[in-house]
């Protein structure tokens, strides 16, 4: 599907999904680009985020955020080039991060765009190592595990888009850092790449006897981004006054019922700390992560891996694997071409 620059594509919610999505739950739509009214800005988009968050909208009940109704525009955040502008802080040319929608062109109210330099870190890791995963990882690791020289630090779906960061800052902090990822290559690559002391494969036969060998001390901090069988065996190595920040649980995104919880008695005796977090919060966080993070992607001090799909046609596809383990790396969709 190439970008055409009067029609506009754009995926819609078909049906809601129950389990596993499939790319038929979504519809592609066709019209004409639109005009931006006055405050409202244009963009034809290069880059499109495949996030886990997007399969708790597809709910018919509300989590943290708004579910997508049928026949709405799937959301999610993209990089685009500005083509027509109502307001006269923006000019076609410019690049900008904020605008949302599975969408060839999206239009958006101007205060919710971020221009993007055209020289620099590629424009995809605004979406990606120093976007919101990034920043995610950054709220996570310093507000919540507090990692400190010498302590263990465990981190789930390691080698993904927030793990991969979460698990460089706490080595930044001196912590030795055991990932646990799905598979012997995803695995290597946390070690040897990302520079985890450790990773531990949860498909693995006996993930609870690799993670008690590989944490003899046991865990003071846990980076939670998946839950279920890695949750249980981590809870069960947590030290007295170690901290947990819930992240994501996205081993459960796709059940229809989520399923009971584990007994956290020991989250007493133990004096645990457990918190979760959304990175909306505090939106003031981005741009202080992008500032702190672009010295060290530039010079190459903080690792990252894209996962790339291309064309827009490849979007619900991309959904289904991330939700399966499939991505490796930051899940993008190039859109469209890069202007730079
Ligand atoms: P990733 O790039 O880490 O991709 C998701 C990964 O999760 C997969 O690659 C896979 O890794 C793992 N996974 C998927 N299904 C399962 C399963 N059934 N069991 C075990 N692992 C599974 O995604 P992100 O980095 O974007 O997101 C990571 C987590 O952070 C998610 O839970 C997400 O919802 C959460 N998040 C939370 C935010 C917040 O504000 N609280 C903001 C952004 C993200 P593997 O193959 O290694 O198992």
């Amino acid at each position: 599907m190439s970008q055409n620059a009067t029609v506009r594509h754009s995926w819609v919610l078909r049906h809601r999904p129950s389990g596993e999505p499939s790319p038929d739950d979504f519809a592609l739509r066709e019209d004409a680009v639109p005009e931006p009214g006055p405050g409202e800005v244009v963009t034809r988009t290069i880059w499109l985020s495949i996030d886990p968050y997007m399969r708790g909208r597809l709910r018919e009940q509300q989590t943290y955020a708004v579910a997508i109704q049928i026949g709405e525009v799937m959301t999610g955040e993209t990089v685009g080039e500005v083509i027509a502008s109502g307001d006269p802080q923006f000019a076609p040319g410019d690049v900008v991060v904020g605008a949302r929608g599975w969408q060839s062109h999206c239009v958006t109210l101007a205060d919710r765009l971020v221009k993007l330099p055209r020289q620099g870190a590629p424009l995809s890791t605004y979406l990606g190592v120093l976007g919101m995963p990034g920043a995610t990882a950054y709220r996570g690791i310093t507000e919540i595990c507090q990692p400190k020289a010498g302590e263990t630090v465990v981190v789930s779906a390691a080698s993904g888009a927030v793990g991969s960061v979460a698990g460089q800052l706490a080595k930044r902090a001196g912590a030795r850092v055991v990932g646990v990822a799905g598979g012997p290559e995803k695995c290597l690559f946390v070690q040897e790449t990302l520079g985890f002391d450790d990773c531990i494969d949860h498909r693995s036969m006996d993930l609870r006897r690799e993670l008690t060998a590989s944490c003899p001390s046991g865990i003071d901090a846990y980076f939670e981004n998946v839950g279920g069988a890695i949750q249980a065996a981590v809870f069960d190595l947590l030290n007295p006054f170690s901290r947990v920040a819930m992240c994501g649980m996205v081993s459960q995104y796709n059940e229809p019922e989520f399923p009971p919880g584990p007994n956290l008695g020991f989250v007493v005796g133990k004096r645990v700390l457990i918190q979760g977090f959304i990175v909306s919060d505090k939106p003031e966080k981005l741009a202080e992560w992008r500032a702190l993070a672009a010295p060290w992607v530039a010079d190459g001090t903080l690792a990252y891996r894209e996962d790339v799909h291309e064309g827009l046609e490849e979007a619900p596809a991309a959904l289904v694997g991330i939700l399966g383990g499939q991505n490796f790396g930051k899940l993008l969709v190039r859109v469209g071409e890069n202007p730079t």
